[in-house]
């Protein structure tokens, strides 16, 4: 049997942010070793990556391919990664592959955005030394994020590189079943991937790259399209985490073709003029909570008929804010207290210190502005605590003020999707007000109850206009920051 390693390793990191990744916020999402990543990992997470390309491998490699994982380990978003824990991932990695022996071909499924404090480019790092144990003919497929940051070495490193095609992502299962086949059909000798890559000069972000909608809609689908060409293993487009200050980053086009590098170049050509035609697609800007609430006060169907979702763009722990924003909060106590909220907020000394207390004790909260001093100021809450619980965001606490229910979280919290709420028995139908720290999952998520989403700007290092990001790394000249006639004009592409 061919011996196949899994590896799973996940984190998006925000440059900006200035609270580190650490150990903790793998352990509170996911995190499998070794054997436990087929024991545990795909019953929990059965929707994605591995689950996926295990299923392609028992429904296509039975008895001819067997599958060694190795790790299965997810964050949410953060800060850059500390170095010690990133080190102890790798060191992990590495030695369990160096005890395996024989090893036919390799597979990993990682972000493409993972930073780590004093090493650029760790993703590349690892694949690195993977490459340097299974040597150069052993090949080695990688699935990422659609919001990667392809480097050139990243490139280098692997055989094949494949991606979501959907923004809120869905097709997590898709993408590994994809590249498991991919990966067996390069074992039997039935394919010979050739890769192309594309790095286009181009930086966009929010809005405009949902795959349902105006303007990637029409993108998305010819993508769709193209995979279907004769010779066309798989295409992927990656529209960049735009918070990640590297002097790489950029919207990416990736082709691989059955041995036809002509092919491979002329595609990722082709998704660099599409993407480029849309790139001035406008969008609403993010509003300020006074308008939204202002807004949301007009509307006479509030709260007869669902919610308004208030996105909190400024501080989306989706996107590796801290999410410890005080803005929206502050707001509604003081200027819409008949509105009934439910505000989700990260702040671990003031829920350590209430998770002590009884329910039905008043208490008084000093929140926010510990992580991110510049953005948020602390203020002060009063309210009952009504329940605590631990969830995946460890403890949580709701504490009521009048109409605002806090719900208070160890971890950063995304909210992203309306379970959290009622599992916390904070009733839906019953919000003038969800505050949501999250950027694409929850317009799916909240269908249902959502009557109207509310973009908001408030401060923090989850901007959604790249203008008001302090860049020192990235490549220039770079659209939309700098004057560009055409990404061919300023551009490198590899085959
Ligand atoms: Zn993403």
């Amino acid at each position: 049997m061919k011996k196949i390693v899994l590896i799973e390793f996940h984190q998006e990191t925000n440059s900006f942010s200035k609270v580190p990744t650490t150990l903790r916020e793998f352990e509170s999402l996911a995190l499998y070793y070794g054997e436990e990543v087929l024991s545990k990992g795909i019953k929990d997470y059965k929707k994605f990556q591995l689950a996926g390309f295990l299923k392609a491998l028992e429904r296509y490699g039975q008895h001819r391919f067997e599958a060694i994982p190795v790790l299965a380990a997810w964050a949410t978003s953060g800060g850059p990664i500390q170095p010690d824990v990133y080190e102890h991932f790798h060191n992990y990695i590495i030695e369990n592959i160096k005890k395996i022996g024989r090893i036919d071909a390799v597979y990993l499924s990682m972000h493409g955005a993972m930073g780590v404090q004093g090493l650029r480019d760790p993703e590349s790092h690892l694949l690195g030394a993977i490459r340097k144990i299974v040597g150069d003919k052993i090949p080695i497929g990688v699935s990422y994020d659609l919001h990667a940051n392809i480097t050139a070495e990243k490139v280098n490193l692997c055989t094949f590189i494949n991606a979501y095609h959907t923004n809120p992502h869905r097709d997590h299962f898709k993408v590994g079943y994809k590249a498991a086949r991919l990966l067996m059909d390069t074992l039997d000798g039935t394919v010979q991937p050739t890769m192309a890559f594309l790095k286009m000069p181009l930086l966009k972000g929010g809005g405009m790259t949902i795959d349902f909608l105006k303007p990637m809609r029409r993108v998305f689908k010819i993508l769709k399209r193209m995979e279907k060409r004769p010779g066309v293993l798989s295409v992927s487009n990656f529209m960049s985490h735009i918070w990640l200050d590297d002097e790489e980053l950029g919207w990416s086009c990736i082709a691989v073709t059955d041995n036809n590098p002509a092919l491979a170049s002329a595609l990722t050509e082709e998704i660099a003029d599409l993407n480029w035609s849309v790139r001035d697609h406008k969008h609403p800007e993010p509003v300020s909570v006074e308008d939204a609430v202002q807004s949301l006060l007009r509307m006479k169907w509030r709260r007869n008929f669902g919610t308004a979702v208030f996105c909190d763009t400024s501080d989306i722990v989706a996107a590796g804010g801290p999410g410890e924003n005080t803005h929206i909060l502050n707001y509604l106590m003081h200027k819409a207290p008949e509105l009934r909220a439910y505000v989700p907020l990260r702040d671990a000394t003031e829920v350590q210190r209430v998770y002590e207390l009884p329910i039905g004790q008043p208490v008084t909260l000093s929140l926010g502005g510990k992580l991110e001093k510049e953005y948020n100021k602390s203020i002060i809450f009063n309210g009952l605590l009504i329940l605590k619980e631990e969830t995946h965001f460890g403890k949580t606490a709701v504490v009521q003020g009048d109409n605002i229910f806090l719900v208070l979280t160890e971890l950063p919290c995304p909210a992203f999707s309306p379970k959290f709420f009622s599992r916390l028995k904070l009733n839906l139908w019953k919000a003038d007000i969800v505050v949501v720290k999250n950027l694409f999952p929850f317009r799916l998520l909240y269908a249902l109850y959502n009557r109207k989403t509310f973009n908001i700007r408030t401060a923090g290092t989850t901007d959604l206009d790249v203008h008001n990001l302090n860049y020192k790394k990235i490549p220039r000249p770079i659209y939309p920051l700098d004057k560009i006639v055409h990404w061919r004009s300023s551009v490198s592409s590899k085959t």
